[in-house]
């Protein structure tokens, strides 16, 4: 029984017939691109986060990418977000022209430190790029103090926390507009790319709605600003709809994994020095990710594939340190607790359909595998 961090085909097996379905509403449609199904599942989605406007894109790296386009972000603008996230949020701020601005995460929860914020803003900052990494929330109330002292924009990274929530409030609601991925491992996943934006701002939803359709208002067949193809796909679209009814529920399944893992480890952490997620005050944890820590992680992930689980870490190498990005001129060491972190964190298998045997089986092979460090 070979254990992998993510796996997709137990949930197909029991949602086939309705994702079929929605397949073949498309193919029967008679309309392709975007159409029925776009604007069906832009409502939904909106509509589960309270919102007025979503626009459906092709993927989560261009959801974020577009989005600061419609915001005004471009050449010359900084940007101030993490280096401990997929290089994807840092690639979008990237190909707008602008300039990636990193902080130093908490130890804790390895989220963005909003303190440090105030100490790399420039007259060149434009943006915040809060990155809700693993599934919960970085600390909105203080952000959203210093966005609006310093007449700053808040773009949400979402690809890792749709559904999660703080203080009750959703991710995706906080800020001035929010990007998500349906990436297939995503907590809102599809069956293969797709990504959209959320916001309450009339120009941004109109101005993301040009970029993704070449730059035009769609009936005119006219440039207004250049702009991408970056539509959401039909399929795509109708398969979120239907998967979206039941977010709730993957939700509370991812929940109750983490739950096991917690009652199965719980009472080996001092004695092994394996540290489990912490979920600050006020968020609602949404387990995209279960990541833990241990000094010996490298050998504890070789350990355990002889018993055929294979573990992931997200991510080893933060984007600072990353080849790609040296030009951006941060040292080793300039982002101390990011740094450490990398070299410490790994993940656990961790997906709504997992089978409770499974989970028995990382949790009693990570027990042996501690215990005989
Ligand atoms: C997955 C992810 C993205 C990119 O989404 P894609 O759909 O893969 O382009 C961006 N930011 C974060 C934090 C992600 O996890």
């Amino acid at each position: 029984m070979a254990i992998r961090v993510w796996d997709y085909l137990a949930e197909y097996h029991q949602e086939r017939a309705d994702l079929l379905d929605a397949i073949e509403k498309v193919f029967r449609s008679g309309n392709l691109i975007l159409g029925e199904s776009v604007d069906g599942f832009e409502d939904e989605f909106a509509a589960y986060h309270g919102m007025s406007h979503c626009i459906g894109v092709d993927n989560g790296t261009n959801a974020i990418k577009l989005a600061l386009q419609a915001m005004g972000v471009g050449p010359g603008d900084e940007v101030i977000t993490v280096s401990n996230t997929a290089a994807p949020t840092v690639l979008a701020i990237d190909a707008v022209g602008a300039r990636a601005v990193f902080v130093d995460v908490h130890e804790q929860d390895c989220l963005m430190h909003v303190d440090r914020v105030a100490e790399v803003i420039t007259p060149r900052t434009k943006a915040v790029l809060p990155v809700h990494l693993y599934g919960q929330c970085v600390d909105m109330t203080a952000l959203g103090r210093l966005a609006a002292d310093h007449g700053l924009l808040i773009l949400e990274d979402c690809a890792q926390a749709h559904g999660a929530r703080q203080h009750g409030r959703l991710a995706g609601t906080m800020g001035d507009a929010a990007a998500f991925s349906f990436y297939p491992t995503k907590v809102l996943g599809a069956y293969g790319d797709g990504g959209a934006v959320v916001t309450a701002d009339e120009a941004i939803d109109g101005s993301l709605r040009r970029l993704r359709y070449y730059g035009m208002e769609k009936v005119y067949y006219v440039v207004e600003t250049p702009g991408h193809n970056c539509r959401l796909d039909a399929v795509q679209a109708e398969i979120l709809r239907r998967k979206l009814t039941r977010l709730d529920a993957y939700i509370e399944a991812r929940r109750a994994v983490a739950r096991r893992y917690a009652e199965g480890l719980g009472d080996i952490l001092d004695a092994t020095g394996l540290t489990l997620p912490s979920v600050t005050a006020g968020n609602e944890h949404v387990y995209y990710l279960y990541v833990v820590r241990h000094p010996q992680r490298d050998t504890i992930i070789e350990r355990l594939r002889a018993y055929d689980i294979t573990l992931t870490i997200s991510y080893p190498w933060p984007v600072h340190t990353m080849t790609g990005f040296r030009r951006l001129r941060y040292a080793d060491g300039s982002l101390p607790v990011t740094e450490r972190l990398a070299g410490e964190i790994f993940s656990l298998p961790m997906y709504p359909s997992m089978p409770r045997d499974r989970q028995d089986k990382v949790i009693g092979a990570l027990r042996e595998v501690l215990e005989t460090l």
